[in-house]
C-alpha cells in the first residue's frame, strides 16, 4: 500500500471498540470485558473433563485480572466524590497494589500505597513499577499495618483522608465485590457454552464470593492459595451476603451501562478447597513449580505461581482422582497475577 494512502487509512475515525481499559467508565468496561477471550484447553492433565480458560489475565496490559473488577466501582466512586487521591496497602509483591498505581496513572488520581515493613535496600519488582506509574509510598511499622482495618488509621499515620479515597488490601470491599459480581454476570453473557462449574483462586474470598452471586445458575469453586483455616469460608459467607443484601447501584437500575439486573435470589453455591495451597501463602514447593512448567508447556497460557498456578494444580488433583463428573464443562478463571512471577526465581 502507498504511504500516502496508509496514512488516510489511518487517519480515519475507527469504529474498532475500545481495546482495554482506556477511559474511566462502566459502558467501556463493560465492553472491554466481555472481548477477554475463553481458549479451550487440550491438555492430559485434566484427564475426562472438558475444561476452558477465561484470559482476563489479558483484560489489560496493567490493570489486570480480578484485580481490575474489584477497582472498577471503587475508582468510578472515586472520580464521582471527586477524590484527587487513592490510598491503599499491599505487600511487596501485591497484585492490588501494582493494578491500583496502574489505575492512578491511566485515570488521573494520585496514589498512595502503605506498606508493611521498613523500605528495602532493593525494592521488588513490583514497587519499582508502582513508583514509576507515580505511586508514593509510606513504609509503617507491623503493628500500625496491624490496624489498616481499623477507624482512625490514617489519622494515626499523620494521613489527611479529606479528598482521598481508602481501598482496603486486595480491593477487599463492597463496591470490590460488586465488581466481581459483574464479572459473573458478564460471564453468563458470553461464555461459549454453558459451563457446569467456574474454577477461581482464592485468596480473601471476596472474587468468589461476588461470582457466586453474579452467575444465575453456575455453582463456583474456589482454590484457597493460603491456610487459612476457616476464614475464607467465613468471609465469603459475609460477602455473599452483603451483596444480596446491598441496593442496587444506579447502574444496575438501568443506568448507563446495565448488565442485567441482579437477580436479587440467585446465589450459586460455593464450594471451598482447601488442600491445595502447597504450604501456605506464595509458598512454591518443587511439585507445584514442575506443575506449572508442564502446564504452561501444554496449554501455552502462563501462570503465576501464587494464585492461578494453585488453582490449575487443584483442578488437576481434583480431575485426577476422578471427583468430576466425565460430563463436567470447566471454566477456570485466569485471574491475571502474572506481574508477580518476577517474584520468583526459575530453578
Ligand atoms: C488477588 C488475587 C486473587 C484472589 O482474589 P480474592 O478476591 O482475594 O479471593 C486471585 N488471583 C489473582 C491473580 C489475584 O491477584
Amino acid at each position: 500500500m502507498p504511504l500516502e494512502s496508509a496514512r488516510t487509512v489511518a487517519s480515519e475515525p475507527s469504529s474498532m471498540p475500545p481495546r482495554y481499559l482506556t477511559s474511566l467508565n462502566l459502558q467501556a468496561f463493560i465492553q472491554a470485558a466481555s472481548e477477554v477471550p475463553y481458549q479451550k484447553i487440550e491438555s492430559d492433565l485434566f484427564p475426562g473433563i472438558e475444561l476452558w480458560i477465561r484470559r482476563d489475565d489479558l483484560l489489560d496490559p496493567l490493570i489486570s485480572g480480578n484485580k481490575a473488577y474489584k477497582l472498577i466501582y471503587n475508582l468510578i466512586a472515586a472520580r464521582e466524590q471527586g477524590a484527587d487521591t487513592l490510598i491503599t496497602c499491599g505487600g511487596a509483591w501485591s497484585n492490588h497494589l501494582h493494578a491500583t498505581a496502574a489505575a492512578g496513572a491511566r485515570f488521573g488520581f494520585r496514589t498512595l500505597g502503605i506498606i508493611r515493613g521498613e523500605r528495602p535496600r532493593l525494592s521488588s519488582a513490583t514497587l519499582r513499577d508502582a513508583e514509576r506509574f507515580g505511586m508514593e509510598f509510606r513504609f509503617v511499622s507491623r503493628e500500625q499495618y496491624h490496624s489498616r482495618n481499623h477507624p482512625g488509621f490514617l489519622e494515626q499515620l499523620n494521613i489527611d483522608p479529606a479528598e482521598a479515597v481508602y481501598l482496603p488490601e486486595g480491593g477487599a470491599n463492597l463496591a470490590g465485590a460488586r465488581g466481581a459480581q459483574l464479572l459473573g454476570k458478564i460471564i453468563d453473557k458470553t461464555c461459549p457454552i454453558r459451563f457446569s462449574q467456574v474454577w477461581v483462586a482464592c485468596g480473601t474470598g471476596v472474587t468468589v464470593a461476588g461470582l457466586s452471586t453474579g452467575l444465575k445458575a453456575t455453582p463456583v469453586y474456589g482454590v484457597e492459595v493460603l491456610k487459612a483455616g476457616h476464614s475464607i469460608a467465613r468471609d465469603t459467607e459475609y460477602w455473599s451476603e452483603r451483596l444480596q443484601h446491598a441496593s442496587p447501584t444506579r447502574e444496575e437500575m438501568g443506568g448507563e451501562g446495565a448488565v442485567d439486573p441482579i437477580c436479587r435470589t440467585s446465589r450459586q453455591e460455593i464450594h471451598l478447597k482447601n488442600q491445595y495451597h502447597c504450604g501456605g501463602y506464595a509458598k512454591c514447593p518443587h511439585h507445584l513449580r514442575a506443575f506449572q512448567r508442564e502446564f504452561e508447556c501444554q496449554a501455552g497460557i502462563p501462570l503465576d505461581p501464587v494464585y492461578t498456578a494453585k488453582l490449575m494444580y487443584g483442578l488437576c488433583e481434583t480431575a485426577r482422582v476422578g471427583q468430576l463428573d466425565a460430563s463436567a464443562r470447566i471454566l477456570a478463571l485466569h485471574s491475571g497475577g502474572l506481574q508477580g512471577r518476577r517474584g520468583f526465581r526459575p530453578e
